[in-house]
């Protein structure tokens, strides 16, 4: 077989691991591998950037080994990095090393090939090497196009790890070279910019944060920085609970115990019962807790952070232990379930299972107490005023005050037709008819079977040996927005198509 993975991020390094250790010796000819960066396996978030930028995960929860949980934090000791934390977290550049070092022998592998390249579209073959249409009972391959026009060999699998959909660009700002759409890496998006130049943010994410730690270290002002957002809800403050781990009793057996026998779905009334069950035993009511921090204002933020409400931490600690399973439990739901899960349920397990780290919180509550960084909610409209060369921010829908400079904090854009604005490879795929949208109301993600990631289309149904992960199958693979779930779903598309060589060698 030939096999390309396009992304050498964390997905895209658990599948090669997998197809190399995990393949029989015959199965593979060659894997190409493509990314655009020159370092494989940091990807996005873990590439080399300032060391204000820090992981929103503890680092015994993301070693590459899932039997050596420690490994990670073994290697900041080997390394002597231990020690240089910030907020009690380790800085991205780190785990981006890491990454690379323990994924370096399976780029280096003798099939192995990387090219340092952007791919930007696809064709797809029958078995006479002709264009296929539509689909047929013919094998089918894929041909590569890459940024400098020329196309690949022919394919028998492709891998798509291609990570993030683009920064979204709500205010229609993109074209305009003082907003920073997409603001990674920090250092080079943000070095140049002069102390008189004024900065505002858009946005109070996790990217904002990354942006408020890099204002303070770099910037020598005597404004604060502002950070523009709509509405609430501002991210709950993370509560650590000094006890025994709150997991939940929901795991790989708990799902296949609560399946319908015949047509595999759980009840999403035996799922909630069971969360509420395993809350109650751990002395945590789901409804009070939610009564007293649904608002998701940045006073009930700065509460959380004094008071550190035990009941609020057990749920972030429930909900992280569940978040695993989630794309298995909600695809396991029937289509009502899943419409009443959506509407009822996922905007406050949404709320409660993202959180700002205690430390990074206390560092905002001391920022806006000594007027280095200001708050303001509201936010309407922007527009870029031509005559003063500044951009002019609306709250409530009237003028409130200008910035020289914007930059982007306010997350993805996942409609495939406006996500294709800015990634030329998802534009193609989508006018094509290769990829569709995973919600027709929404039109965002992309559609893809579950386990497995195979590309789902009207023109062939199920793109045999074509896999795409990362957050654009949020609506697939729910909750997967964290490197181990990325992990983990490269090595299970990666065992998929090992497990489909076999069952085909052992037939023929
Ligand atoms: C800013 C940021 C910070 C984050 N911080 C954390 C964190 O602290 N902890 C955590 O657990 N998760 C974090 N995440 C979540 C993140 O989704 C995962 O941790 C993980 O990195 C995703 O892995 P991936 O392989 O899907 O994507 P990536 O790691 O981004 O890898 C995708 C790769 O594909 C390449 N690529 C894309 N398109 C093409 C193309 N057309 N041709 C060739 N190559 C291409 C890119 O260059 C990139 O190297 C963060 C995400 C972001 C955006």
């Amino acid at each position: 077989m030939k096999i390309a993975i396009v992304g050498a991020g964390v997905a895209g390094s658990s599948v090669l691991r997998t197809l190399i250790e995990e393949s029989p010796e015959t199965m593979i000819d060659r894997i190409d591998v493509f990314d655009y960066r020159k370092e494989t396996s940091r990807g996005l978030p873990y590439q080399e950037d300032d060391p204000t930028l820090l992981l929103n995960i503890s680092p015994d929860r993301i070693s590459v080994y899932s039997d050596k949980s420690k490994d990670f934090v073994d290697w900041l000791k080997d390394k002597n990095l231990e020690d240089a934390r910030q907020e009690g977290m380790v800085q991205r550049r780190h785990y981006g090393r890491y990454l690379h070092e323990r994924f370096e022998s399976y780029f280096n592998h003798v099939k192995v090939h990387f090219q340092q390249s952007k791919v930007i579209d696809m064709l797809i073959f029958n078995d006479k090497e002709e264009p296929a249409y539509q689909d047929s009972d013919s094998e089918k391959f894929y041909r590569l196009k890459l940024e400098d026009e020329s196309w690949t060999t022919f394919y028998d699998a492709v891998f798509f790890t291609i990570g993030h959909p683009p920064y979204a660009d709500y205010y229609t700002l993109a074209e305009h070279p003082s907003f920073i759409r997409h603001p990674y890496p920090l250092s080079k998006k943000l070095g140049d910019i002069k102390n008189d130049q004024k900065l505002g943010v858009v946005g109070s994410g996790a990217s904002s944060f990354d942006i408020l730690r890099y204002f303070k270290r770099h910037f020598d002002v005597d404004y604060a920085l502002p950070l523009y957002i709509p509405t609430t809800p501002f991210t709950p403050t993370h509560i650590e609970v000094d006890e025994e781990p709150k997991r939940s009793c929901i795991n790989d057996e708990w799902i296949e115990e609560n399946r319908h026998p015949e047509t595999g779905r759980i009840l999403l009334a035996d799922i909630w019962e069971q969360v509420k069950y395993d809350l109650t035993e751990y002395g945590v009511d789901w409804s009070s807790v939610l009564a007293q921090f649904s608002t998701g204002d940045l006073s009930e933020s700065i509460r959380q952070y004094y008071n550190r409400p035990r009941g609020l931490g057990v749920i972030q600690e429930y909900l992280s232990s569940l978040s695993q399973h989630l794309a298995d439990l909600y695809n396991a739901l029937s289509m009502k379930d899943r419409q009443d899960y959506d509407t009822f349920y996922r905007p406050q397990v949404e709320h409660f299972r993202h959180s700002i780290p205690h430390e990074t919180m206390g560092r905002v509550i001391d920022s806006l107490k000594k007027d280095e960084l200001r708050i303001v909610p509201g936010l309407s409209d922007i527009q870029w005023d031509e005559t003063n060369q500044v951009f002019d921010i609306y709250i409530d829908g009237r003028y409130h005050e200008s910035c020289d400079i914007l930059v982007n904090g306010t997350g993805f854009e996942f409609r495939l037709k406006q996500a294709g604005e800015f990634n030329l490879l998802i534009h193609n795929l989508y006018q094509k008819g290769y990829i569709i949208p995973a919600d027709n109301e929404s039109r965002q993600g992309v559609a893809v079977t579950w386990p497995e990631c195979q590309l789902i289309n009207r023109k062939f149904g199920q793109l045999d040996h074509v896999y795409l992960m990362g957050l654009f199958i949020h609506l697939t693979q729910y909750g997967n927005n964290n490197a181990r779930l990325n992990m983990e779903q490269g090595r299970r598309s990666a065992k998929h198509l090992i497990d489909r060589y076999q069952t085909h060698y052992s037939v023929h």
